[in-house]
This record gives structure tokens, sequence and C-alpha cells, in this order.
């Protein structure tokens, strides 16, 4: 048991140290194999390291020959080595300071330089990378890149140099001594400019670019603008408010006095347009003014139309004159016309005036011509009236005379003839009236007459119809009424003259009539009914007078 538990024993430590031993073997290899990987890594290196620095590439040199198979020295040339690299880092940081120095000084005088905006933002971005790429050696690859892609593309710049020594930089940075073009005087001029050939260094650069963008303004704000410029007007405003770079100063100038130039050349030959217009204008209110004169319907439309016309005139005027400002001829022209128009229109109102004096002198003539017509027409009509008055009635006694009575009798028949009814005719005679006169006068026998007349119509019925027949003879048509009641009627009138107080000088006079009576009958002529009366007066005479007789 033991002897075998010894040969077991001694198998297991035997198997061990052959397990070991090949272990070993493979670690030599591998580690013979890493040696190796290194060594050849290490050349590979020092061959890319090569180049930064003499004295390193001396000990890289150094370092692949000790790398040979079989070279000695290792410890040596790392030493060597370790010391270089040092000294190349040292180096490598001193000049990075200085370079990042130098980058700095470089982008500020280009941030001075009239670049485009995205270059100079650009040139801030690179400055503000270099400090920390400038840490590593790829970083001076990529700094060195940008900046020549940046000196590449400033090289490249088109038109730069020719704005650079543009007639119009010259211009606008004359020394204010120079005084071959009076406009400059509009401008603000810095002599230091003028005679520094590199102005992205210029100190009084910010200053003058002020100045100019105010007084570009200013000039801008005075200016007439006309309507389809106001776009570019507002663009030139908005460029020079927001600051003038070196860069952008001369296109912006020169777009300025382009546009200057515009608006001055446009604005004079519209004023120019405007005032022969005017002078047209005013030639058709000449013409207006004089055919106001003429007429009173022309007069009405002509002061309208001067009215409106002149308006529009003076608002247009008002606009350029204001606008104008120095335009200087042009405004005292448009002033002239002004006072052309005010001229006009006051001679006009003159005129109207005139006008409006004679049109009321006129209508006051009118207006008497008219009273006069109107008082002659009434006259007129009161001597018609009157004569058709003494035409039917009787001047003495007032009554309707024997004309009337023929048309009052036609009436009466007309109506009786549609109507029917009946229709009395009474004459009566004053008895003895020839005595009357003989006796009193013919004057008083016309009293006698007028107070015969007044009583006769005071007693009988409205619809009674009484006339002057001739001398002192009346007839009476007596309407709806009969022969009898019409006997009464002549009775009641009789009574009444016979009782009637007529005096002369305190004498009592006696006054009576005589009254014939008929009524009209069917198919009866006028004349047969008036006869029949008449001989009933007659027969009344006959019989005594102061009585009634029926016919
Ligand atoms: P008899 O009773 O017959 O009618 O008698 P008489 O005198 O009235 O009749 P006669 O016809 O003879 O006379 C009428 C007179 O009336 C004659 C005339 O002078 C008078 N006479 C007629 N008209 C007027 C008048 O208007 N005024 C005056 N004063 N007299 C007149
Ligand atoms: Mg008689
Ligand atoms: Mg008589």
């Amino acid at each position: 048991m033991a002897e075998g538990t010894g040969s077991d024993s001694a198998r297991r430590w035997r198997d061990k140290y052959l397990d070991l031993l090949d272990s070993h073997e493979k670690l030599k290899n591998s580690s013979e194999q890493q040696h190796d990987q290194m060594r050849r890594g290490l050349v590979m290196v020092s061959l890319l390291a090569e180049g930064q620095a003499a004295g390193v590439d001396k000990s890289l040199n150094d370092l692949r020959e000790a790398l040979k198979p079989g070279a000695n020295g290792m410890n040596r040339v790392m030493d060597e080595l370790e010391r270089a690299v040092k000294r190349f880092e040292e180096q490598n940081t001193a000049q990075a300071e200085v370079l990042l120095g130098q980058l700095a000084d470089t982008a500020e005088k280009l941030s001075l330089c009239p670049l485009p905006k995205p270059l100079l933002k650009r040139i801030r971005e690179i400055r503000k990378g270099a400090a920390n790429e400038l840490l590593s050696w790829s970083g001076y690859i990529n700094q060195l890149q940008s900046w020549i892609q940046i000196l590449g593309e400033i090289a490249t710049l088109e038109g730069f140099e020719e704005q650079r020594s543009s007639k119009w930089w010259q211009r606008w940075f004359k020394p204010s001594d120079s005084s071959d073009e009076g406009d400059d005087n509009n401008i603000v001029s810095d002599s230091d400019a003028e005679h520094d050939d590199h102005p992205e260094s210029e100190p009084g650069f910010s200053h003058i670019a002020q100045e100019v963008s105010e007084t570009l303004l200013n000039l801008l704000s005075q200016l007439v603008i006309p309507d389809r410029l106001n776009h570019t007007a507002l663009n030139l405003q908005n460029r020079l408010q927001e600051g003038l770079n070196w860069y952008e100063l001369v296109p912006l100038l020169e777009d300025t006095t382009e546009f200057l130039l515009e608006c001055l050349g446009n604005s004079q030959t519209e004023l120019e347009q405007f005032l022969q217009s005017l002078d047209q204008r005013l030639k058709a209110i000449q013409i207006l003014v004089s055919e106001a004169s003429q007429g009173q319907l022309e007069r009405k439309r002509a002061r309208l139309d001067l009215d409106s016309m002149v308006r529009d005139q003076i608002a247009d005027i008002r606009s350029v004159v204001t606008g104008s400002g120095d335009l200087g001829e042009l405004g005292v022209s448009v002033r002239d016309h002004l006072t052309m128009i005010v001229q006009a229109m006051e001679k006009y109102q003159k005129e109207e005036e005139e006008r409006e004096e004679r049109l009321a002198a006129r209508l006051e003539m009118l207006q008497a011509r008219l009273s006069e017509m109107e008082k002659e027409v009434t006259e007129s009509r009161v001597a018609i009236e009157e004569q058709k008055r003494r035409a039917t009635h009787d001047n003495l006694t007032g009554l309707p005379n024997r004309d009337a009575y023929q048309a009052r009798l036609a009436e009466e028949l007309l109506r009786r003839n549609r109507y029917g009814g009946s229709l009395a005719l009474v004459v009566g005679d004053v008895d003895h009236f020839k005595r009357i006169n003989d006796n009193y006068g013919h004057l008083a026998g016309d009293k006698v007459l007028q107070l015969i007349a007044r009583s006769l119509r005071k007693n009988l019925r409205d619809v009674d119809f009484i006339a002057r027949y001739g001398g002192e003879e009346f007839v009476i048509l007596m309407p709806e009424t009969n022969t009898a009641d019409a006997m009464i009627a002549a009775e009641k009138l009789r009574a009444k003259i016979e009782n009637s107080p007529f005096n002369f000088k305190k004498e009592r006079v006696p006054i009576t009539m005589s009254f014939g009576v008929s009524e009209f009958h069917a198919l009866e002529s006028p004349d047969a009914v008036f006869d029949r009366a008449d001989k009933a007066l007659y027969q009344a005479k006959n019989e005594g007078r102061n009585r009634i007789c029926q016919g």
C-alpha cells in the first residue's frame, strides 16, 4: 500500500512539473512574441515620431538601433529618448504660447478688415479654439488648415482690392481742406484715414463710420423719396443704422449716393412735370374763371370746378414744397404758382361778388316789376269788376239794371223749365214822379229814387230779384211765387212806399207806386208775360194809382 501510495505521489508531482514546464514554455513563447511585437511597434512609432525635433530624431534613430535583435544598450537609449521627448514637450509648449499670441494679434487685425461678416465670425471661432487645439499636435494641423482656408478666401475675395482703392473711398474720406467737390461738405471727413494705406488699422474709422452713418441717415430723412424708391430707402436706412464696418462702408456709400442722385433726379423731373401740368391747369382755371363770368348756369359749374381744382393743386403743391426742402428755384417756382392760384381765386371771388351784386340788383328789379304787375293785375281786376258792376247795375240806386234783369230772367226761366215751379213778374212805377222833379228838383227826385230802391230791396226776399228797369220804373222776379203770392208781396211793397216818411225841407212828400203783376206760363214768351204785367200796371194807373193790378 505504502509503495503504491509513494509511486502515485511521485507520478502526481511529475505530472505537475511537466504541466508547469509546459505552461512556462508557453509563457516564454508568448513573452518573446510580445517582446518582438513591442520592438517592432517601437520601431514603427519611432519612425512616425521622426521629424518633430532634431534631438528627438537622433534618439529615435538610436532606439531603433537598440531594438534590433541582438542589440544591447536599450536602457541608455530609453533614457536619452525620455530626455529628448521632455525637451521637445517644453519647446512645444513655449511655441504654442507664442503662436497663440500671434494668432490673437492676427485675428484682431483681421476683425478690423472690411471682410464679410461670415468670414469674420469664422476667424473669431478659429481663434477661440486655438488654445485647446495647440495642446495637441493634431490641433496644430487643424489650426493650420483653418488659417490656410481663411487666408485663401481672403485672397480670392471679389472686388476687395478695387473697393479699397475705389474713388468712392477717396471721395468720402477726402480731407476736409480739399474743396474740389462741394458735396463733400455734407460728409464728415477724416484726414487720418486718407493717408493710411491700411484702413483696417485706422483708429479713427469707427468715429468716421458713425458720423458718416448719421450724416447719411439725416440726408435720407430730408429727401423727397418717390414711392417706388421707398423700399430701397428703407433698406439703406437699416444698413446704416446697423453700423458700418470697413468692408460694408464703400458699397453702402456707393449705393446711398446712387440712391440720392436717383431721388434728386426723379424729384426734379417729377417737379418739372408737375409744374408743366400746373401751368396747364392754371390756364384751364383762367378759362374757367372767364367762362364763369358768362351765364348763370355755367357760373355754378365753374365755381365748383375751380374750387375742386384749386384745392387739388394746392394740396399737390404743398406736398412738393414741403418735401423739396432745399430744391431752391423749384420751390420758388411752386410758390409763384401758388400765388397765381390765389390771385386767380381772388379775381374769381371778386367777379363772383360783382356777379352776385348784379344778380341781386336784377332780382330786385324783377321783384319790383312783379309787384307792379301784381298791383296792376289787382287794379285791373277791380276795374273789371267795377266795369262789370257798372255794366250790370244802376249807378243811382245800385240796383241791377235792365241788362242784368234780362240775364237773370234767362237764368230763372231756364231753371223753371228744368225744375218746374212758378215764377212771378212784378212791374212797378212811381206815381206822378214828374211832379216830384218839378216840385223839388231833379236831385230830390234822384234821392227819392234811391230811397224807393232801398225800401223795395229791403222788403223783398233774398231770392227775389229787383232791377231798375228805367226812369222811375222797377221790375221784380219772384221765383217759386205764383200770381196770388206775388200780389201779396207787391201789396207789401206798395204799403211800405206809401207809408215811408219822405220829407223835403221838413215837409212830408207823399210817394206812392203802382204795380202790375203777372206769372210766367209754359210756352209763353218773356215779352208776352212782361207785356201782361205792363198792361196790369197801366191798368193800376188808370184805376187811380197807388194800387196793384194782375195781368
Ligand atoms: P205816372 O203816374 O203816370 O207814371 O206819372 P209820371 O209823372 O210818373 O210819369 P211820366 O213818365 O210822365 O214821368 C216820369 C218822370 O220821371 C219823367 C222824368 O223826368 C222822371 N225821371 C225819370 N228818370 C228819372 C231820374 O233818374 N231822376 C229824376 N229825378 N227823374 C227821373
Ligand atoms: Mg213811368
Ligand atoms: Mg210814373
